[in-house]
Formats: structure tokens, sequence, C-alpha cells
């Protein structure tokens, strides 16, 4: 008999990443049954992380930022071991240091590290009052307002160029994956908002472990792994190993997979590379650290250094990742000798455990930003970061809003 078959439900969700896992909760909380269609064999789309030997890898984003409002609301934290890095950026510049620290909560060391930065007093107080209008504004408001890129936001905020070469633009082009800055204004305050109010971290068994947290809350959901959906319909999906009906349907999966089965438009995507090192045990290396010289690396980060359990006692495990899909050995000596001297150790002692490349990792968010409606399509509801924010939160959102959707139908 066809497996699939087998199931009565509500709602059939195509993929179970972040959007399909919160739609899913949702529909399961207002007493909706849900069949969940995976291709791959495990929740979390592009959250995913494995093991190499002792190590604990992400393949693709590693951080959890606990400020993010659907994992407020979700409540997916309430038992889960987050382990928050310090907040504070150390930044490398020739054979000088200086860290730049969340004056809220370390303000003797922030003051140290401003004197030792290039900022001047003028850009340090439009830093902090850009930080204090998004943390008072709300996220309606932002994206309210009139878009353009995130370099054009900074300078018009009266950032000087200075530091908008090297303190903003290092910092943000991690983040964005976008060296140019070209990306949404509106989106990137958003992420400075949230930024401000909570501390990322990490799980000692990976970002893998938020997607299983989500799917934990599930509770009438069966998830069908290794099932590849075809085509799909208003009532109903098409597999391999068979189709399936229901009252609604949900394409929760990457954009161009939407695009295939809703023709919905392509997005355009950002990419990345992480090189994964192992280093000697490292000694007080929490927090981000980034290379001014070469700036071939975004930056680099000893998840070890609060999750000791994701790497061999004597061992650190750093990621360090560059935007782009194109890894050379030229890139890969780089980054090694980048490593070494973020962490001053020699470069023969920074090992390379894996090298992991995405290159369709974040939609573009170009300016305007514009958050739509749950997004309905020839009688297919879609959910999917890039129909809201590129990001965990976007992802979240956008199935919380197909969730309601199909509740308010
Ligand atoms: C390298 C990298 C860096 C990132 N950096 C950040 C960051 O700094 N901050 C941040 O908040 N977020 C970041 N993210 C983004 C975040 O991980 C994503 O926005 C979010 O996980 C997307 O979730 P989703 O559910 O929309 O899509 P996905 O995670 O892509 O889930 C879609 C699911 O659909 C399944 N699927 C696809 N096609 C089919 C089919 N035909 N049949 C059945 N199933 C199918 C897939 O297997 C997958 O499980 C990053 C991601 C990567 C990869």
């Amino acid at each position: 008999m066809n497996p699939l078959e087998t199931d009565d439900v509500d709602v059939i969700i195509v993929g179970a990443g972040l959007a399909g896992l919160r739609c899913a909760k949702i529909l399961n909380d207002h007493g909706k049954t849900v069949s969940l269609v995976e291709r791959s064999d495990y929740v979390g789309g592009r959250l995913h992380s494995f093991r190499i030997d002792d190590y604990v890898i992400d393949e693709g984003f590693q951080l959890v930022n606990p400020s993010y409002p659907e994992i407020v609301s979700s409540g997916v934290l309430k038992n889960f071991d987050l382990r928050s890095f310090d907040s504070t950026i150390r930044f490398q510049n020739g054979t000088e240091s200086y860290e730049l620290a969340d004056p809220r909560k370390h303000p003797l060391s922030s003051l140290r590290g401003f004197f030792k930065s290039p900022l001047a007093i003028s850009d340090a107080l439009k830093l902090s009052s850009l930080f204090g209008k998004s943390l008072l504004s709300s996220a309606r408001n932002i994206v309210a307002q009139e878009d353009m890129s995130a370099k054009e936001g900074l300078i018009t905020s009266g950032i000087s160029m200075s530091a908008i070469e090297d303190l903003f633009q290092p910092f943000l082009r991690g983040i964005l994956l976008d060296d140019e800055l070209s990306s949404s204004w509106n989106y990137t305050r958003l992420l400075l908002k949230s930024f401000a109010q909570g501390s990322p971290g990490t799980h000692p068994l990976g970002i893998e472990a938020l997607a299983a947290a989500f799917a934990d809350q599930l509770s009438m959901t069966t998830i069908h792994f290794n099932t590849n959906v075809q085509s799909v319909g208003p009532t109903a999906v098409v597999t391999a190993e068979g189709s399936l009906t229901a009252k609604s349907v949900v394409v929760a999966t990457d954009g161009n997979t939407a695009q295939l089965l809703v023709g919905s438009t392509l997005p355009r995507w950002h990419s990345q590379t992480t090189w994964w090192w192992s280093l000697p045990k490292l000694e007080n290396s929490s927090g981000l650290r980034i290379d001014l010289d070469d700036r071939l690396l975004s930056s680099a980060l000893d998840l070890s250094s609060k999750a000791p359990e994701r790497s061999p006692a004597t061992r650190s495990l750093v990621a360090a990742p560059m935007n782009g899909d194109r890894p050379t050995t030229e890139f890969e000596n780089r980054a090694r000798t980048s490593v070494a001297k973020m962490y001053d150790v020699n470069s023969s002692d920074v090992q390379l455990i894996t090298t992991s490349v995405v290159p369709l990792a974040l939609p573009v968010a170009a300016p305007p930003l514009t958050l739509r409606r749950a997004n309905v399509r020839n009688g297919v509801y879609c959910a999917g970061d890039y129909l809201e924010t590129p990001s965990i939160q976007g992802a979240l959102a956008s199935g919380a809003k197909c969730a309601r959707a199909i509740l308010a139908n």
C-alpha cells in the first residue's frame, strides 16, 4: 500500500525547515492534523549539523539569536541549552588588536576598546543613537520607513566613511553575506535591533538542536522523511511514493523549489563558505574576531569556547566563513593564516576539519524590504524565508503567517 495514503489530515506541508515546522506547530495547537513531507532525512533544512570525529560541525548558520520575536513567542528555548557568546568583537589590525564590547554589559572594556579603535567620538554617538533608535522602534515602524541600501543608510545616519569601512562593513558583511552592503537598510536595522536585544549563542549539539526543539513541539504531525514532492495542487501533493490529499497544502521549501512547484518568483541568493578549523585548546577566546588586514574571512568564532562538548578536550573548534562559494586552495591558505593571526597560534597548528559550501544560503534582501501577508499561489499556501526576511526569524514568521491564514479561512 502507498505509505502516504494512510494519512488522513487537515494540512500537508512540504518542507520540514523552520517555516514548515512553525506552521505545523500553530496548526497543531488549533487542533489541525498535519503531514509534513520532507525530502531529506532530517528536520531543519538549512539548519543542519553533523559530526566529524569528535567535532560538531554546522553545515550552514551556527548561531541562535534568542531575541528573534518568533523564537521568543514559540517558547522553544525554555529547556534549550543555549550557550551565549560574550557581546564583543575583536578587530585585528596588523599586530594590533582592539575589542569593541556592548557598553551595557562591559562598560569598562567598551571604553578601553573605543579609545584604541579608529572611531571618532561623533561616530560613537551616532552609533549609540542608531542602536537606541532601532531598539525603541517596533519592527513594524522600521519596515514602514523609506528603504535604501545598508551603505546609504549608514551614510545618511551620519556615520563617517572610515567607521563604515573599518567597522560596519567588516561586521555587517558577515551577517548580510553581502560585501557591498547593498542589502535593505530596514532589514539591517531589524538585525541591529535583534543584536541589541539578545546575545546569540550555540548549543552543544550544534544549530540543528534548534530545529529539533521546534520538531519536539509538534503533537498531531506525522513527518515523512526521504520523500521528494514532485508537484502540488490546492488539496494534493504528488511524490514518487504516491500522492496525499488534505484540505490545504503549504509549500514551505526554499524559494527555488517553490518556483518549480507553484511558479513563484525565483529569488536571488547570497552564498557562503565556512572553513572549520581545529586549533590547540584556546583560552579566553569567546566572542567574534575580525581580521581587518586580509578581509577574505568575514569573521572567526571559537564555538568550543562556550560549548566545549563540540570538540575534543585538548582542541578548539573555530568556524571561519567567507562570502561566496569558491573555496580555492589559495583562499584556504589565506584563511588559515588569518585564523592563526587572530588566535595567535602557528599556522601549522591550524588544522582543517572540513569546508562547508552553501551556494543557496540567504535570499537577497534588496531594498525596499516588503513583509508579505501569507502568500497564496494558485490556491497553495507558501512559506519560507524568501517571503519575509532572509533569516531564522523570517522563516518562522512566514510559517506562522501561513498557519494563521489557513485557520482564518
Ligand atoms: C550559510 C548560511 C548562513 C546563514 N546566516 C544566517 C544569519 O546570519 N542569521 C539568520 O537568522 N539566518 C541565517 N541563515 C538563514 C536561515 O538558516 C534560513 O533563513 C532558514 O533556516 C530558512 O528556513 P526555511 O524553512 O525558510 O527554508 P529551508 O531551511 O531551506 O527549508 C526548506 C525545506 O524544504 C525541503 N524541501 C525542499 N524541496 C522539497 C521537495 N521537493 N520535497 C520535500 N521537501 C523539500 C528541504 O529539504 C528543507 O528541509 C543562514 C543560512 C545559511 C545556510
